[in-house]
């Protein structure tokens, strides 16, 4: 079953001077649920404005997208809020955790806003903390922890509560090396231990790999697909190639990593 889902989904952009840019053309995508797939493509090639509509924050001007059968488009703003809080997990580059807030007050907060007993919240916690070897830190502020358990922190936040997807941009963009690998070997294992079903924006090519298939877009289009076999490495290698058969700008991109 699909749970995501879009048709000939479109974005433009209209500015006061009547001005109009065309960021997203034309994509079709289909995500099976458990599917951990990754979305990679120059700098300004669509992919923020993509998320954006995939987590609602911007709407499309063209076709139609369909989560857990259910249209963002047709909801009103009360069933919106609703549709997000529920269908949708979010992990950001900057870890948007609360900072007045223990680190164990962040991830259950999505249980709290729908009025779970504490004594359920709890037994919720306890094993994806397990999990994400964060049981340790739970009682901890934000600013005594490091990048990666904040991270690790803001992923047991976007799936305690169970949503359909969960969409991550750029999660490893604000970490070291060896952060990034300890928060895609946790994201790797909600997904293949939880069926979690990820979709996740980044142009960082050591963490691309550790998705099960790529969509590579270009100009706001769709322009080409690859799978992963069993072996990271050589999945590595072959996110590369298909960043040079891209071409495009891709800033700040770290190529050493592998
Ligand atoms: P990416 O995340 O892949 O770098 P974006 O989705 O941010 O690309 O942007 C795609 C294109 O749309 C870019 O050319 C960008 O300048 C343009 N764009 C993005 N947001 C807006 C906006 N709010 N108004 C006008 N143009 C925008
Ligand atoms: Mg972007």
């Amino acid at each position: 079953m699909s749970v995501l889902r879009t048709e000939g989904l479109g974005k433009i952009y209209s500015s006061k001077g009547n001005v109009s840019y065309k960021a997203l053309e034309d994509i079709d995508l289909a995500v099976e649920a458990g599917e951990f797939v990754g979305i990679m493509g120059p700098s300004g090639s669509g992919k923020t404005t993509l998320l954006n509509l995939l987590s609602t924050i911007d709407k499309p001007t063209s076709g139609r997208l369909e989560v857990n059968g259910i249209e963002p488009a047709k909801l009103n703003d009360k069933k919106l809020a609703l549709f997000r809080r529920r269908e949708l997990g979010f992990v950001f580059q900057d870890f948007n955790l609360l900072d007045t807030l223990a680190i164990k007050e962040n991830i259950v907060l999505p249980l709290v806003l729908e009025g779970m007993p504490p004594k359920k919240i709890e037994e919720k916690l306890a094993p994806l903390a397990e999990l994400l070897q964060i049981s340790h830190i739970l009682n901890k502020r934000t600013y005594e922890v490091s990048g990666g358990q904040k991270q690790r922190a803001a992923i047991a936040r976007a799936i305690i509560h169970q949503p359909s997807l969960v969409l991550a941009d750029e999660l490893t963009g604000n970490l070291d090396s060896k952060a990034a690998k300890d928060v895609m070997d946790a994201l790797k294992d909600m997904n293949e231990r939880l069926r979690a079903t990820v979709l996740m924006v980044t142009h960082d090519p050591f963490s691309a790999s550790y998705c099960q298939r790529i969509i590579f877009i270009k100009d706001g289009k769709f322009f080409s697909e690859i799978r992963r076999g069993s072996n990271r490495q050589a999945f590595f290698q072959q996110i590369l190639d298909a960043l040079s058969v891209l071409g495009g700008n891709f800033d700040d991109v770290p190529f050493a990593r592998a």
